[in-house]
């Protein structure tokens, strides 16, 4: 593409180019101080072809943020993507590829195992009748089953 750069990373990727599920690094930025955060693109939706529906979103979005964080306490967000295709996951510090592969993957058990959407009322929600734990569990099991293709970003790659 001949497309100006633009400010935001993922605005300067090939939408067309990539192979989801997948999980990729999208920016890693160096404080003042030195402490490094690093912010992933967790893809679960080919772009423009598939997408995820905003409950199953959102019903996502608590379970991970909760659960990720029995696992690690350098989880500093997760977050969807408008276009209803992934989320971003923002952790303090570097990690391998393996490190963080290993805890998307205990985390999406954790989300297989649950028995309910943590916080998904009117007090602890600003949506709070927006959730469905099935549609959460379809979407995190379907993204689990393709955990050897989550290094592979772009068709054509082999890892
Ligand atoms: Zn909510």
């Amino acid at each position: 593409m001949t497309e100006p750069r633009m400010n935001v990373e993922s605005f300067n990727l090939d939408h067309r180019a990539v192979a989801a599920p997948y999980l990729r690094v999208a920016d890693r930025k160096v404080l003042p101080h030195g402490d490094v955060i690093v912010k992933y693109d967790v893809r679960f939706a080919q772009p423009n072809v598939a997408h995820l529906e905003m409950p199953a979103i959102h019903s996502l979005e608590h379970l991970f943020a909760e659960k990720s964080r029995n696992h690690s306490d350098r989880v500093i967000d997760f977050s969807p993507m408008g276009c209803q295709t992934g989320f971003y996951l923002i952790l303090q510090g570097d990690h391998t590829f393996e490190q963080v592969e290993e805890l998307v993957a205990a985390t999406l058990q954790d989300i297989l195992d649950a028995d309910e959407v943590p916080a998904a009322n009117e007090v602890q929600c600003g949506w709070g009748a927006n959730h469905t734990l099935e549609g959460a569990q379809r979407a995190a099991r379907a993204f689990l089953a393709e955990r050897g293709q989550w290094s592979q970003v772009f068709a054509g790659e082999s890892r």
